[in-house]
């Protein structure tokens, strides 16, 4: 008897006698049944793995089992159809390359060879006496894998290798069902329900490799070309490794757990640090939050990945990092709001699905919403109530009444990408928001830290959350929330933002708007609503303005102030005479209107400026166009105040509406005798 069939069988021994003992909900011993032992050889040239896995479990379900289970997930990418997908469903043809399998060489028990079946993502092995209630058996699988080249979960790309879902896992029977679970790997969400385990990996791969993986590296031992790297992990659901000779790595002690971040190139690792901290952060956050992370060490690692990031335990799958000169710094961009939300919420599944399991296929609400609700409220308690990532502009703003599936339904409940992504990413978390504004803060956690704690190293299911509700908060509360989570026409009115949450969201909205389109086109007319926030803009109009002039300029206040007052910017507007205007205000934020001739203050000041109007025509400094007959505008920053903008406007001549387009992406725009248009960027 080896050492790891020794150890199942004390733990089911263990288990029974606790389970004898004690009825305490808190004290219930991890129910962990299975080992895995590996010897996996990596072959670079040919992508493939060939590995030998004993696998040792013990039979807890209290019946005898005639069958032993195991999930094939590497078989769904053998084809277009079964392929798991993060964004859109893959349709059409892939090619040979592409295709992902995973071949079963032989199985055996005692040196016997058994037989097994391998069927839609199921390998299952047929005893040859019934595995009695509470005894032990290893089992030995033989298996080749073929790893896919693309940009999937499981997959290479240039030198990137990624192994997940990529050998027989053990499957959980339920008793309730005499029954398996066989559910394939579905191309919608994740499918993923697995019991912990330990994990006694040997991956032989080229010494110039390194591997990031779930576990701690034991040991590593070069000979020749060769590396065996030993890999240990305790009380996980799943094992993976990323592989690649590029990598490099930044780590930072928290708390005592190792965080790592691994990434391919150097102009990258500002973004790879970002991540680290990120990661950092959250992982603090969540243990205060809802229970100690339970593993010694944490993974972020940059792979080919395309459309997402994946959780796997104890290592987060990022896709490739974008360049950013001030990664590290910057939070305005796309990228980088995206990828901190990204890591936030990945790191969170180290919660909700890594610490406590639960079956993804039948109850996605159980790992998604209650993960995506937890960023929020990182994002809620870490960058304030109006954070573009928190509760309220995430979930609360999102709020509207609709017919939908129930936040109960299991993956293959929805039609697509997309209606699984309303359901349980943007709208099923509001009900974690409902559950807290009706208990509080403080019982909410409360909640959490409890459901946490009680299934920590299991698997727990909606019911078993509601349970939790009901000891917790009580059975109102936990009926409510029922409810709730299997309604199909959901609507809390009662979270609805109030107006004035409106309005402040409404403003930060256009603020970041308006600064990401700076980030790659620098100033646009919508920086002058930004800069001109709680103060003053200065409309200039010429000496003597004709009737459409005066319109024209009328319209553009009333949008202005219209835009100023539906966002909340506070922005004041002076109409004033160009004549009359006091020099001690150039400095500030100005709407020049007219040309060189009719304005004193566009004249005085077009020195300064890259372009000139006159009743003759627009001279660029590169070119000299002319033209009776112009309109447009061309702005810059204040040359008395590079903080402010001036916008120079050259009104149409007989319409009475001018409205700029405040989103960008021009800096002059200029339409010439009625068809010529001319814009660009200075
Ligand atoms: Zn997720």
């Amino acid at each position: 008897m080896n050492i790891n069939r020794l150890r199942s069988k004390l733990c089911g021994m263990v288990l029974l006698f606790m389970v004898l003992t004690t009825q305490s909900a808190f004290a219930e011993p991890i129910s962990k049944t299975t080992s895995y032992i590996m010897d996996v050889q990596f072959n670079e040239d040919a992508k493939t793995l060939s590995a030998a896995e004993t696998v040792s479990f013990t039979n807890n379900y209290g019946e005898d089992l005639k069958e032993i289970v195991f999930h094939l997930y590497p078989d769904s990418y053998g084809k277009a159809e079964t392929m798991p997908s993060l964004g859109p469903i893959m349709n059409g043809q892939i090619s040979e390359d592409q295709k992902g399998d995973i071949d079963i060489i032989d199985v055996t028990y005692d040196g016997q060879k058994l037989n097994y079946t391998e069927d839609n993502q199921v390998l299952k092995i047929m005893l040859l006496n019934p595995l009695k209630s509470n005894d032990s058996i290893e089992l030995k699988i033989n298996f080749k894998l073929k790893i896919p080249q693309g940009f999937g979960r499981l997959g290479y790309n240039d030198d990137i290798f990624s192994l997940t879902n990529w050998y027989p896992i053990l499957s959980i029977y339920d008793p309730a069902y005499d029954s398996w679970d066989e559910n394939p790997f579905h191309p919608i969400g994740e499918s993923n329900y697995s019991d912990v385990s330990d994990y006694d990996i040997k991956i032989h791969i080229p010494s110039n490799f390194v591997i990031a993986s779930t576990g701690v590296t034991a040991n590593e031992e070069t000979s020749g070309n060769e590396k065996v790297v030993k890999v240990d992990a305790e009380n996980v659901r799943d094992f993976v490794f990323m592989l690649s000779k590029n990598y490099k790595v930044i780590s930072k002690n928290v708390s005592g757990i190792k965080v790592n971040s691994y990434y391919i190139r150097d102009e990258v690792k500002p973004m790879a640090q970002r991540m680290l901290d990120f990661a950092s952060s959250a992982l603090l956050f969540y243990s205060d939050s809802f229970g100690k992370y339970p593993y010694p060490e944490l993974d972020v690692v940059e792979t080919p990945l395309s459309g997402g990031a994946m959780e796997y335990p104890q290592l987060i799958q990022m896709g490739r990092y974008p360049y950013f000169q001030n990664a590290d710094q910057n939070r305005d961009t796309f990228y980088t709001s995206w990828l901190d939300e990204a890591i936030v919420h990945e790191t969170g599944h180290q919660w909700w699905y890594v610490s406590v399991g639960n079956n993804e296929f039948k109850e996605p609400f159980m790992d998604e919403s209650l993960t995506c609700y937890s960023t929020a409220y990182y994002f809620e308690k870490q960058y304030g109530k109006y954070d573009r990532r928190s509760i309220l502009t995430a979930f609360r703003a999102a709020i509207y009444p609709s017919k939908t599936e129930p936040f109960d339904s299991s993956v293959d409940d929805f039609k697509n990408m997309s209606e699984y992504n309303t359901v349980i990413y943007n709208r099923a978390p509001i009900v974690l928001e409902d559950l807290r504004s009706t208990v509080g803060d403080e019982k909410f956690l409360n909640i959490m830290r409890n459901y946490f704690k009680k299934y920590l190293f299991k698997n727990g299911t909606i019911n078993d959350f509601l349970n939790v509700i009901k000891e917790t908060a009580g059975d109102d509360v936990a009926a409510k929330i029922k409810k709730a989570i299997s309604s199909t026409d959901y609507y809390p009115e009662n979270l609805v933002p109030t107006k004035e949450e409106t309005k402040e969201i409404n403003k930060r909205n256009f603020v970041e708007n308006i600064k990401q389109q700076e980030q790659y086109n620098g100033m646009i007319p919508g920086s002058i609503l930004v800069r001109g926030m709680g103060g003053k803009i200065h409309i200039i109009t010429p000496e003597d303005p004709d009737e459409n002039n005066k319109k024209t300029t009328s319209n553009l206040v009333k949008n202005l102030k219209s835009y100023s007052d539906s966002m909340g910017l506070g922005v004041q507007f002076a109409v004033e005479d160009s004549s009359k205007f006091e020099s001690s205000n150039l400095k500030e934020n100005l709407i020049l209107i007219g040309n060189n001739e009719n304005n004193e203050i566009i004249n005085k000041m077009s020195s300064s400026f890259p372009v000139v109007l006159s009743s003759k025509g627009l001279l660029f400094d590169e070119a000299a166009i002319a033209a009776k007959d112009y309109s447009g505008y061309f702005l810059i920053s204040n040359p008395n105040n590079a903080e402010n903008i001036i916008i120079v406007i050259s009104p149409p001549k007989d319409e009475q509406y001018y409205n700029l387009d405040w989103y960008g992406p021009y800096q002059y725009d200029f339409k010439v005798n009625g068809k010529m248009e001319i814009k660009g960027k200075f």
